[in-house]
């Protein structure tokens, strides 16, 4: 896959054309209103510039989990939520394809804007069947993929549709990718990597991919105690993963035959509860307690990473430190991404974060908007730092 080849719409006559916009509008919601309008504010620039430029405007995606048609599930208020966001009527198709949709489609004039009922209500859209691809491509002259958090699936309308019509890159799904490159394939050395979060099984192929391409990596969070138990240290009642050992052994090899130094906890925050305001203490990570659990980096380590960071150009940053979301145990992965942030925001480091915990973490550390990328593609984030091809993203290079 040759990102280089990717195009957006800038070099072409979008005027009187049917611009089919796959977006992620999967937004949280809650009795039938939308909850949280991030992506949906996220998306008007780029449809705003669609607008001006005289398109008619198409805006397809898929909404929950559906299975069949599902009124609790319809893109209608996200439609209204858009439109209001937007400032400009937006029409609404209670269907993506057929009748319904091209009725609505066929009265759009230039530069108007309309939404299309939930994708998924058909069962095309997630086995990716040519046939719904094709139907969905008669309501367009052009696509546009702009929502690189579904790219890591190949359904009709991330891959399908990239066999009926021109296909471009949509503004958003550029952004994620620069910000990505920039960060695992040209980055500014020297580089690292955090990554934290509940558990080594879940992200064996994000830490080998990472060990061969950055010079530190940080591990925190439950996922370290494996690496830690790996190496003969007693955790206690951690969470770890035993089973695991060999395969975090594997990774600490590979990180030393690639140059790349590991950096893993050298105290910790105990307890022996796993709830808020559970009585804590610090401890040296060689003397655990056999009856406690680690739940957070100690303050050395702390400085530890600080020093790190310090010396970083580059920061990718999955997975929090502990268990951030019960007091007292937030402090590390906090302070972490105070440290990250304010070195961002000097610009002495590129830092880019993603996953869901991570944005959460980021979001109450309060520094999102102090770090220079803050991806909130779940999935396809962490099957990019797997060094994974994506098929939404690999069908537009074709
Ligand atoms: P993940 O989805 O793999 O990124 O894991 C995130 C979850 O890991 C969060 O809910 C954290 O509370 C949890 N977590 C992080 N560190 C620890 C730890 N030391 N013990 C238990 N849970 C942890």
């Amino acid at each position: 896959m040759n990102l280089d080849k990717l195009k957006t719409t800038d070099g072409i006559d979008v005027a009187g054309k049917r611009v089919i916009v796959r977006a992620d509008l999967n937004v949280p919601a809650k009795d039938g209103r939308v909850a949280d309008a991030t992506r949906i504010e996220r998306l008007v620039p780029g449809l705003k510039a669609l607008v001006s430029r005289g398109a008619k405007v198409i805006v397809i995606s898929h909404f929950g989990r559906p299975k069949g048609v599902d009124p609790e599930l319809s893109l209608r208020p996200v439609a209204e939520a858009l439109q209001k966001l937007i400032g400009q009527p937006v029409s609404f198709g209670e269907d993506c394809i057929g009748e319904r949709a091209a009725t609505v489609v066929n009265s759009l004039h230039d530069g108007d804007i309309a939404v299309l009922e939930n994708l998924r209500f058909h069962k095309g859209e997630e086995k990716n069947d040519p046939e719904f691809a094709a139907e969905l491509a008669k309501l367009g002259d052009v696509f546009v993929e702009d929502a690189f958090s579904c790219a890591h699936r190949a359904h009709a309308s991330t891959e399908g549709l990239t066999h009926h019509l021109p296909s471009y890159a949509g503004p958003l799904l550029m952004e994620e990718i620069n910000a990505l490159r920039t960060a695992l394939e040209k980055p500014k050395r020297p580089t690292a990597a955090v990554v934290g979060g509940a558990k080594v099984s879940t992200k064996i192929t994000v830490l080998t991919n990472l060990v061969a391409k950055v010079d530190k990596l940080i591990i925190g969070g439950g996922m370290a105690n494996t690496f830690l138990q790996a190496q003969g240290v007693m955790v206690g009642k951690s969470l770890a993963e035993p089973e695991f050992n060999a395969t975090a052994r594997d990774i600490l090899a590979e990180a030393q035959k690639n140059g790349c130094e590991i950096v893993l906890p050298v105290d910790a925050v105990i307890a022996r509860e796993f709830k808020e305001g559970a009585a804590s203490e610090i401890v040296a990570i060689s003397d655990v307690p056999f009856d406690a659990m680690i739940l957070d980096i100690g303050p050395r380590s702390i400085s530890r990473v600080a020093k790190v960071l310090e010396g970083t150009k580059t920061l990718l940053w999955n997975g929090p430190m502990g268990a951030f979301e019960i007091s007292p145990f937030g402090e590390g992965t906090f302070s972490l991404a105070r440290a990250a942030a304010a070195l961002a925001k000097e610009g002495r480091l590129v830092s880019v974060a993603g996953g869901g915990d991570t944005v959460a973490a980021l979001n109450a550390a309060q520094v999102t908007d102090d770090f220079s990328y803050v991806s909130t593609a779940g999935g396809a984030f962490l099957e990019w730092l797997e060094g994974r091809e994506l098929p939404g993203v690999a069908a537009l290079t074709r």
